[in-house]
This record gives structure tokens, C-alpha cells and sequence, in this order.
């Protein structure tokens, strides 16, 4: 296995000079001041900062367009920039060049009902998005759990899970198409809206899924600059509950049990604790199970309470059953109250930790756990902390790790490192990417070759995003 979290020299681009008054002149807005550049420079992780010579916040697909059509003729690197919240280093411009925000694109373009589609700019947050929904009785399938800041466009960038994944699976699978700026500035409309007449009401069309090849991209593909989602009427009944189990084993195989006959249909978030996340919730009031796993149902208030039934009596059936107490004094509290959530997520936000996230079978779960018990052992130094988010299909693993930036920045990345090839070992695939898991890529040849082909053949110069994904 080969890792190394820090760029390739050979793919490293060279940025050419910013060329100032050429660029002053074509862009008035440009930013080039460093205390604007400053917020530019880095996301949450811990990879390295990059330095970019200039920002621009477009606020249109025509500037979008123009941004990109400077740059190639320029030579210069561009990073897309949503809210800059992810922890996978996707947005840090490691090879300079424009940090370009998309962020002041933030209007919702149209809500269609009768297609049950919701046409947004890439700017716009989950929050304000939710918020135009709910007059109409409509929401989206994936709700990243990132409170009001994640954009759309970062989120389909960067595979966003959250609400409504135990039931949809990844914001990409509720993607009906795309409007996207390409390398050299023309601009694709996929699924349907190839034909610019129909618009956005299918996905599939034509020929091969082309949205697909933008999801998850984080930008080295093309600056996505409008997306279709699919839009679901608001479930009528909101419960939580808890279930318990003595291990990890019979836990998975529980998960494995209930994906199979499809009883989470009505679950729209799922997540997993381990004990020591369990017993700091419960401050000491009852036993702690080894694992936990909340659920927050939806739907028809009798669809959800007949779930319900049959969810305890499937669990009753692997040893395990509903632990009230972690519902009543966390799980219900961060799925229905919001501040306490925003409050949960200030706190992530504000003490640096560094986030992996993967994807697995739920036959692994146990030896993801087993892993951070190794991780908390071999690295006391760091405070380690896991858990895993309910898909339609299989788990997303998540390792948090605290450190403290001032003193332990590059012990973080290291251990980081050896967590990233540690996970792959046991069977946890990179989940997102971005640069942090970038050099893993060598361990999936075939699928890597192919992206590179991609890469070559619709950014020869190599621009967009460099480093992300390893292109
Ligand atoms: C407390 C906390 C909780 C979180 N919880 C979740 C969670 O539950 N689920 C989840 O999925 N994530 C979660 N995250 C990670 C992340 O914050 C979210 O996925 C967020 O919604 C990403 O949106 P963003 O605007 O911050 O993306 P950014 O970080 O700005 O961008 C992500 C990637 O996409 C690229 N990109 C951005 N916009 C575009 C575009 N228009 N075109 C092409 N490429 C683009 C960027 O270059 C970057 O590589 C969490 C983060 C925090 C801090």
C-alpha cells in the first residue's frame, strides 16, 4: 500500500504569474489582498494550507465562465470554493492560483412542482434551501448534518451524506442533472436538459450518466454552476428512538438483517455510537451498551410506528433492544432541536479535529471499532472519537481526531496517515476524498487509469483543482 498525503511533485502545476493588470482588468473584483486571502487558504483538515494569488466570488455562470476561460489562458490553477467546510482539504489551493468562491451564487432558480424537481445555484445552503421548501410541503432526499452552512454545490462535490441517507443513500443519487462549466469555459447541461427545451426532469438520457462524473469530483472536472434535486413531500410524523446492543457483531449483523428486507424504508437518519460515545451522553445513569444505534423514523405516523415494531423485534432477534435513555437525553434532542445541534456542530467546528471519512459493509463495523480502540491506544496523545452514519446500503464510517493545532499539527497529519491506511486495510473505502485520501488512489489502478484519461482529456492543463482525487 502506498500513502503520502502531501501532492505529487510530477503532477504539481506551476502557476504562472498572476499578471496583474491583465487579469485587474478583466476581473474588477478580483481579491489579491492578503487579508482576503487568508480564507482562502485552508478547510478543517489537516491538510497542508495552500496559498492562492488571488480570489474571485463570482456571482454568475457568465463570470464563472470568464474566471475559468482567464485562467487557461493564464495557466493558473483553480479552486472551487462553497462554504470551505469540508475536512478533506478539497478547496486548499495547494498549487496557488484562484481560489474561486461560489458562494454569492445563491439563488434557488426554480421550485417545479409538477416535475418534483428544485433548480438551485451552487452557493446555496441547505439551510435557505430548506427554508424555501417548506412553504410548498417539499424537501430534498440528503440533508447534510452541516447546520445552515453547506452549500449544495460543495456538498454534491464532495459525496454529502446525512438526513434522508438510510433511505436515498448520497446527495448524488438525488441528483437529476447539472449545468457545469468545463475546462475550457463551454458549458454542459446533463440528463435531460441536454436538450435545453425539456430542462431538468431526468437524470438518465441520451447516452452514459455524465452527472455522475462531476459528483464527488470536488472540482477537478469542471465548476458545477447550477444542479437539479430531486424534491420529496415533508413526512408527515417525525420519531427517534435508540436500540442497544452487547457487541459489535451481532450489532452489524442486525444492520446487514434490516437493509436486507429494507426496514429502514422509513428511517431517514441512522447513526452509530460506540460505548464510550454512549456512556459520555448517559453520564453514568444506566449500563452502556457496546453499541448504539439512534434512529430517526418519518413518514405516515401508523408506516412509522408499525417500523417501529418491527425495527425492536428485529433487534430483540440479535440480542439487542431500545435503550430509551441515550434517546431521551441526546439522540431525540439532536435530531428535533436545533440549537442544541448547531450548538454540537459550533463545537466541531471550533476545536480542530481532523475528520476521515469512509464507506463499508456493516460486516466491517467491527473491525472499524476495534480499529479505534488500537488508534486511542497507540496515539493517546490525540483524542479519538468514531462513529457511523445508516445508509440504504452498507455504513459510512467516520474517525474524529482532536489535536491541538498550535503544538501537534504535523504529528495530527501522520497519525491521520496511518489511520487512512489502517482503514483501507480493513475494508473501509475513501469516502471524501479531496486531497487528504489523494494518494490512495494508486491502490485502485484500473479505476484511477481511467480518471487520469478523464482528466487528460477534459483538462489537459490540468487547472481545475489540482491535486484533488491525485490528477
Ligand atoms: C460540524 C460539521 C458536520 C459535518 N457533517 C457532515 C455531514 O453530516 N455530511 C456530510 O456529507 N458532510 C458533513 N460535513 C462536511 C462538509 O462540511 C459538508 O459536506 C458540506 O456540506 C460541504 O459543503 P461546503 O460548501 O462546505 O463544501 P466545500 O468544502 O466548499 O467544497 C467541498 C469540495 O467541493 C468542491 N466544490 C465546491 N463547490 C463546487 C462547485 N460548485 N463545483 C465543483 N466543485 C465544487 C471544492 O473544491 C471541494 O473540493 C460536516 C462538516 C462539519 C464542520
Amino acid at each position: 500500500m502506498r500513502f503520502s498525503n502531501q501532492p505529487k511533485e510530477a503532477l504539481k502545476v506551476k502557476s504562472a504569474p498572476l499578471g496583474r493588470e491583465f487579469l485587474e482588468s478583466q476581473l474588477p473584483r478580483l481579491l489579491e489582498d492578503q487579508v482576503d486571502l487568508i480564507s482562502y487558504r485552508r478547510d478543517a483538515s489537516v491538510y497542508p494550507a495552500g496559498r492562492p494569488q488571488a480570489a474571485f466570488r463570482a456571482t454568475s455562470t457568465d463570470e464563472v465562465v470568464q474566471v475559468v476561460k482567464i485562467a487557461l489562458q493564464r495557466k493558473l490553477p483553480v479552486y472551487v470554493w462553497g462554504a470551505g467546510s469540508t475536512y478533506a482539504g478539497g478547496v486548499n489551493p495547494s498549487s496557488g492560483g484562484i481560489a474561486l468562491d461560489v458562494s454569492p451564487m445563491n439563488r434557488i432558480l426554480a421550485i417545479d412542482r409538477t416535475r418534483a424537481v428544485v433548480l438551485v445555484e451552487p452557493g446555496v445552503t441547505y439551510g435557505a434551501l430548506l427554508e424555501a421548501l417548506r412553504p410548498h410541503g417539499l424537501t430534498v432526499g440528503i440533508v447534510p448534518l452541516t447546520g445552515p452552512s453547506g452549500t449544495v454545490g460543495g456538498t454534491i462535490s464532495s459525496h454529502g451524506l446525512g438526513t434522508g441517507s438510510p433511505r436515498f443513500q448520497g446527495t448524488g443519487d438525488e441528483v437529476a442533472g447539472l449545468e457545469v462549466v468545463l475546462a475550457d469555459g463551454e458549458i454542459l447541461c446533463t440528463g435531460s436538459a441536454v436538450l435545453k427545451e425539456a430542462g431538468f426532469f431526468q437524470r438518465y438520457a441520451v447516452g452514459p450518466d455524465l452527472t455522475g462524473l462531476f459528483l464527488g469530483a470536488n472540482g477537478a472536472f469542471g465548476v458545477i454552476t447550477k444542479i437539479a434535486l430531486w424534491t420529496h413531500p415533508i413526512p408527515a410524523h417525525v420519531e427517534t428512538m435508540a436500540l442497544g446492543f452487547a457487541d459489535y457483531p451481532t450489532a452489524a449483523n442486525f444492520i446487514a438483517h434490516c437493509q436486507e428486507r429494507e426496514l429502514f424504508r422509513n428511517v431517514w437518519y441512522g447513526a452509530g455510537y460506540d460505548k464510550a460515545a454512549v456512556a459520555a451522553r448517559i453520564a453514568g445513569a444506566a449500563p452502556a451498551p457496546d453499541f448504539c444505534l439512534g434512529l430517526d423514523l418519518r413518514g405516515e405516523p401508523e408506516d412509522v410506528a408499525a417500523d417501529r415494531r418491527r425495527l425492536t423485534q428485529a433487534a430483540r432477534g440479535y440480542g439487542g433492544d431500545e435503550y430509551p435513555i441515550f434517546n431521551d437525553v441526546f439522540f431525540s434532542k439532536l435530531r428535533r432541536d436545533f440549537s442544541f445541534w448547531y450548538g454540537y456542530a459550533g463545537y466541531f467546528s471550533r476545536s480542530m479535529c481532523a475528520l476521515l471519512m469512509t464507506s463499508m459493509e456493516s460486516s466491517t463495523m467491527p473491525r472499524f471499532f476495534a480499529l479505534l480502540t488500537r488508534f486511542r491506544a497507540d496515539y493517546p496523545e490525540f483524542t479519538w472519537g468514531a462513529g457511523t452514519v445508516l445508509c440504504r446500503r452498507g455504513l459510512h464510517g467516520a474517525v474524529i481526531m482532536f489535536y491541538d493545532e498550535q503544538r501537534q499539527w504535523e504529528a495530527a497529519r501522520q497519525a491521520c496517515i496511518a489511520c487512512c491506511e489502517h482503514l483501507l486495510r480493513i475494508g473501509c473505502v475513501p469516502y471524501k476524498t479531496g486531497k487528504v485520501w489523494a494518494s490512495l488512489m494508486d491502490n485502485f489502478p484500473a479505476y484511477f487509469k481511467l480518471l487520469q484519461k478523464l482528466k487528460t482529456a477534459l483538462d489537459p492543463q490540468r487547472l481545475l483543482a489540482p491535486d484533488n482525487l491525485a490528477l
